[in-house]
């Protein structure tokens, strides 16, 4: 895509005087900002504006830009604006508050800022869910700088006041309007509103104040946490600036599946296969759980389906208030691979017996579909 005039775009000529080009702009940005005009191309247009304004109001990059066009030294730079989230169309309001003088209220660069939460995903095993756990994790975390104690300027240096915003990280822009002389304050663009300069750059964080380091941090994951859940950990987080307090981390559980065992918030659920006889003649069969195997009285006549509760045997509560429970779903599995000797009893059995299944009352399930048919 070939990219066009600067000049072009907001419709001036080369001589444009620094008041014309901000007309310029803020015609186009009034007409084209996202938050107001939703056809397709607004967005384009807006950004391209945007960009053409901030190299023709700058003298520097206007100059370069005379010289060199798009092709110039310092353009492909500005390229960065393109492409990127809503933070770069600066919001609706900024263009208002160039001609109705709103603003105001814009935060201070050296007041303390907490520090930003960090998310820390930790998969666990059902049992590990259930019995909870005590690890170490280890996190890329930003750092304060330790070579420039966070002031990112080189040691033996200070980072400078800003000289265009005296430190304060705005600037007043004074502007005739068609509703008068208003005086703004806009984010200073030479500091970034942090109201400072670094002259001479800490070489170990470049500037930055703070440096990405692996920090191992222990967790303890309490008992009967379930997938989804989340712990904080406060203080764990990235930082604050200028003496703020650091942010909190999150650590959120994701629990891996269990083949036998399925959960719901306190109670685990599970599905026991037992025998064709032992379902006929009753047992007491042995069921797993998390706590270790525990008796069941499978009673004489048990149909599949029919589920039994064993009482405190679930997860324990994440809050402390007791145990669930463990229900058992029984499974009666139909023999296969019978021999030769055990498919003689089981004809035997059905001489006996009838070839009809009868439910727990005598009755067969065709007598039931011929007593529904008569309505009775
Ligand atoms: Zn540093
Ligand atoms: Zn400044």
């Amino acid at each position: 895509m070939s990219k066009r005039d600067y000049y072009e775009i907001l419709g001036l000529s080369k001589d444009a005087s620094k008041e014309e080009i901000k007309k310029a702009y803020r015609k186009l940005a009034r007409k084209y900002h996202p938050d107001v005009n939703k056809e397709d191309d607004a967005q384009d247009k807006f950004k391209e504006a945007k960009e053409a304004y901030e190299t023709l109001s700058n003298d520097q990059k206007r100059q370069q830009y005379d010289q060199f066009g798009h092709a110039g030294p310092q353009s492909q730079g500005f390229g960065g604006g393109f492409g990127g989230g809503a933070e770069d169309f600066g919001g609706f309001s900024d263009i208002f508050d160039m001609f109705f003088g709103g603003g105001g209220g814009r935060r201070d660069p050296n007041a303390p800022r907490q520090g930003n939460d960090l998310q820390y995903t930790m998969v666990l095993n059902f049992e590990e869910a259930i019995f909870g756990k005590e690890t170490d994790i280890t996190i890329p975390k930003e750092e304060t700088c330790e070579t420039c104690a966070g002031s990112g300027a080189k040691p033996g240096t200070q980072p400078e006041t800003c000289q265009h915003c005296h430190g304060s990280g705005q600037l007043n822009v004074e502007q005739n309007t068609p509703f008068g002389r208003v005086v703004n304050k806009r984010v200073c663009h030479h500091c970034n509103g942090t109201g400072k300069q670094i002259k001479e750059k800490c070489e170990t964080c470049h500037g930055r104040g703070k440096v990405k380091k692996q920090k191992k941090i222990h967790i303890n994951i309490p008992a009967g946490i379930d997938n989804g859940q989340q712990i904080r950990v406060p203080g764990k987080g990235e930082p604050g600036a200028n003496g703020g307090p650091a942010g909190d981390l999150y650590v959120v559980v994701q629990v891996k599946p269990h083949e036998f065992y399925q959960r719901e918030g306190d109670h685990i659920f599970c599905d026991m296969p037992i025998t064709y006889s032992q379902a006929a003649l009753g047992d007491e069969i042995e069921v797993p759980t998390v706590h270790g195997k525990v008796k069941l009285k499978v009673p004489a006549g048990t149909q599949t389906g029919k589920t039994f509760r064993l009482k405190g045997k679930g997860a324990p509560n994440v809050r402390g208030y007791g145990h669930g429970d463990q229900h058992v779903k029984i499974r009666v599995i139909t023999p296969t691979n019978l021999s030769d000797r055990q498919k003689e009893l089981l004809r035997e059995f059905n001489e006996i017996s009838g070839n009809e299944p009868m439910d727990e009352h005598g009755d067969s399930f065709f007598d039931r579909v011929k007593r529904a048919f008569k309505g009775e």
